[in-house]
């Protein structure tokens, strides 16, 4: 059984078990959120010994190169000694506004820190200062705007997203660390055809890619389709429709599953409408962001309907698998 070395204590790591678990077995606290390796809250470095493939995943080279890797999904195969350094200092901002988007949909506006730098699409981890408790949210913002927006969705018995709706309050200070993320334009082949699928809040990276997209003089045809499972769970609404007037090559699909169906928009399955009304999908870029097995068909059907792997962009929600941080 591999031995796993922290600050001059030793801790064996059980069968098929992952740093993350073992340590906090032992009473070890590594901050952490989703646990399957999306949100890179727990990301730890080596001082000796390699952690494994799947737990540098998605890291950067200049990360991978100093050992960094995600506790959660790094089942060790040999002893390691592990530290917890901070990759990226955390900092502390104001809320600046709370407003309401819809009946389970808030907009958080933060102060955006000085010398921050993010690319739209990218997100954050937000940690409530009196337990720690950590949770990732994408930012809706470009750079330029001079805050930082968040769109969060009320979770039934959510930690956080209850904390964020009814606890914070305008002014009260709240911590993250980030950016990170890899869901994000980048300029260039200005004519490819654009696919952004986003489902509830899964707008949020995809409103930051629309305007940075938009920003860039992109000039290929650009089609946003917002799913939700009914009217009532689309936002922003007017404003993208706004937007669409304003830029004749973005169209905008508000899709829902049952129910009324918004003008200009779709029902149906939301992995099935883009293929459905777009024919062959080859040559597209696309983002997909928000519910986790929606955006995993979603990646399917694209490859299927003939985009590249290498231009399939996606970030899944994926949620807390406890009710502890
Ligand atoms: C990369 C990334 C970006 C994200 N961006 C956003 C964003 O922009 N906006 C946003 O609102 N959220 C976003 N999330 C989700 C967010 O991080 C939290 O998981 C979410 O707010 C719930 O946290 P909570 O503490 O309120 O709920 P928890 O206390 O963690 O969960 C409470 C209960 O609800 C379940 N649960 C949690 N989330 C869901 C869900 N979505 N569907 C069904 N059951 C659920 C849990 O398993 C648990 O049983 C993102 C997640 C990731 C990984």
């Amino acid at each position: 059984m591999p031995t796993i070395h922290f600050e001059g204590n030793d801790f064996f790591c059980a069968e098929d078990e992952s740093i993350l678990e073992c340590m906090t077995r032992h009473g070890v606290m590594i901050p952490s959120s989703c646990q399957s390796g999306a949100c890179q809250t727990c990301m730890i470095r080596a001082i000796e010994g390699t952690p494994t493939p799947e737990s540098q995943q998605g890291l950067k080279d200049t990360m991978k190169a100093q050992n960094y890797f995600l506790a959660c999904v790094c089942k060790p195969t040999e002893d390691m000694t592990i530290g917890l350094s901070v990759i990226s200092p955390r900092q502390t901002v104001k809320l600046l506004s709370r407003d309401v988007l819809n009946e389970s949909v808030i907009r958080l506006r933060l102060e955006e820190p000085e010398d921050f730098s993010y690319k739209a699409g990218q997100f954050i981890n937000l940690v409530r200062p009196y337990d720690e408790l950590t949770r990732s949210y994408s930012l809706a913002s470009i750079p330029g705007d001079g805050f930082l927006e968040l769109q969060v969705k009320r979770v039934a018995d959510g930690q956080m997203s209850n904390w964020l709706f009814d606890g914070l309050t305008v002014g009260e200070e709240i911590q993250f660390f980030g950016p990170a993320g890899d869901c994000f334009y980048i300029p260039g082949a200005a004519e490819q055809p654009l696919l952004l699928v986003g489902t509830g809040t899964g707008l949020a990276p995809l409103y930051g890619i629309l305007r940075h997209v938009l920003a860039e003089g992109h000039t290929g045809p650009v089609h946003l389709f917002h799913a939700s499972l009914a009217a009532a769970g689309l936002y922003l609404e007017e404003e993208l429709r706004r937007l669409a007037e304003q830029h004749e090559q973005l169209r905008y699909i508000p899709c829902v599953l049952h129910g009324d169906v918004p003008e200009g928009g779709q029902q149906g399955h939301i992995a099935d409408l883009p293929a459905s009304m777009l024919g062959s999908l080859s040559g597209y870029r696309a983002f997909l962001c928000g519910d986790p097995p929606i955006v995993n068909a979603l990646r399917q059907k694209c490859f299927m309907g003939g985009v590249a792997m290498q231009d399939i962009h996606a970030d899944p929600f994926v949620f807390s698998p406890t009710q502890e941080n």
